[in-house]
């Protein structure tokens, strides 16, 4: 499990962050109140801290020395300072800490978990600097590492276009906007043929004398701009800003596509992605299967056991298909007690005997309804027959299902 250091001579404050960061972020906090006891944590842990929280003031070095120490063992730090003038923040600035913490005010624990949180995630970010000035490019590259974030480097817009090319998960791209071969303008352009504001963040990099670049940086299709020269906080803000709105949108997009209950794909998600898989297949002559599912008799569950019940059916009955089906196939719920598969690259061969070998599995698992456990029975109905579009597959493996349940349910019917 990954430790946290807490340096913090006051017993009152450290104990209370202690207790958040433990509740909260399920993370171990190593406590200390010295830059001697630091020395002595870091020691036996061997520098393997995920990250310090220090006081900026300590008995035994009250001048901030424990935040030269930390960060000699490469352990990313984030300072408390009791006071912030002006003097103190350059100072805490002129090293190479995440950020500092004002200590007073509750509100100041809930800023310390969401930066530990915000780290945490960014060693699985991407981003990419794009600058022909070397030293400012490592500057930049040197701020974005301090934050964890995975970074890459180019020196021109043709150079960038490669790594996007290469890296497609990259999230945010910083960069100039002189620069040979590409300019930013123009590398903009290019990124957002393939990716919207929403993908993949860009902050243009305004430098000194031209006061409309800014400007031009956001109608180029730009997220945001940092005028040179600037201060590491508003960096790190805008950063974090920029990557936060990616996350939300993220998993708005996300909650869009889910069903609620049973956190399968919904209806609608069904076909946005359906269509796309159907065109694909079609062109490139994949088999395409479409299978529809309807629990039996489910009213009936709902009314003896109640309506809770029934949900936890369905939660289960889900947690089968999915783990039925490869990650590239579809697997929603439609409605009700009704789900939809698309899977693709089956061979039509066996077909009949996988849904089937589905259908047994369903009826020999017992489903835990709180203290009771259950049974259920499904019916199924294929459609392996290419047709124009994936609405007249559907309909066939509807009437299919439909005619399964008149043969008397739980059993598979398949139109080739
Ligand atoms: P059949 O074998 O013909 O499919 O019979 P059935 O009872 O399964 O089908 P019917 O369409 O008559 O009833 C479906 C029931 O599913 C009615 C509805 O109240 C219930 N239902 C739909 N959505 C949910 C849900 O989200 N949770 C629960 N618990 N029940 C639901
Ligand atoms: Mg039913
Ligand atoms: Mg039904």
């Amino acid at each position: 499990m990954a430790e946290i250091l807490l340096i913090e001579d006051s017993k009152l404050i450290a104990s209370a962050i202690k207790k958040k960061i433990e509740s909260e972020l399920l993370l171990r906090v190593k406590w200390g109140q010295s830059y001697s006891d630091a020395i002595k944590l870091v020691k036996e842990n061997n520098s393997n801290f995920f990250i310090s929280l220090l006081d900026l003031y300590l008995p035994d070095a009250p001048n901030g020395e424990i935040v030269d120490f930390v960060l000699s063992k490469d352990i990313p730090s984030i300072v408390f300072t009791g006071e912030l003038s002006d003097d103190v923040r350059e100072y805490i600035w002129s090293k190479k800490v995440i950020d500092y913490v004002l200590k007073e005010g509750s509100h100041n624990l809930d800023y310390i978990v969401s930066l530990i949180r915000r780290i945490s995630r960014n060693k699985s970010i991407d981003v990419l600097v794009v600058d022909d000035d070397r030293l400012f490019r490592i500057h930049l590259l040197k701020l974005l590492e301090v934050h964890k974030y995975n970074v890459f480097e180019a020196s021109d817009g043709n150079e960038a276009l490669g790594i996007i090319k290469d890296n497609p998960d990259i999230k945010m791209i910083i960069t100039d906007y002189h620069m040979p071969n590409m300019d930013g303008f123009q590398l903009i352009k290019e990124v957002r043929e393939k990716y919207s504001k929403e993908e993949l963040a860009i902050i243009g990099i305004a430098g000194k004398g031209d006061n409309t670049l800014s400007a031009r940086f956001i109608k180029n299709g730009a997220n945001d701009f940092i005028d040179k020269p600037f201060v590491t906080e508003e960096f790190y803000c805008r950063v974090t800003q920029n990557i936060e709105m990616i996350e939300h949108i993220n998993a708005l997009r996300n909650s869009s596509n889910k069903d609620y209950l049973t956190d399968l794909y919904n209806r609608r998600y069904f076909f946005e992605l359906g269509n796309q898989l159907f065109t694909n297949s079609k062109r490139e002559q994949i088999t395409i299967t479409v299978a529809m599912i309807d629990i039996d008799y489910f009213k009936k569950i709902n009314d003896t056991y109640g309506h809770a019940a029934g949900d936890e059916v369905l939660k289960q009955l889900s947690q089968i298909l999915k783990k039925s089906f490869r990650e590239s196939d579809i697997v929603s719920r439609f409605g009700g007690e009704e789900f939809c598969i698309l899977t693709t690259n089956m061979d039509h061969e066996h077909s009949p005997r996988i849904f089937n070998g589905l259908r047994k599995k369903i009826g020999e698992t017992s489903i835990n309804i709180g203290f009771k456990k259950i049974q259920i029975t499904v019916s199924i109905g294929i459609c392996i027959k290419l047709m124009d579009s994936l609405e007249d597959m559907i309909e066939q493996a509807d009437s299919m299902l439909y005619k399964a349940k008149e043969g008397g349910r739980n059993r598979v019917m398949l139109i080739k």
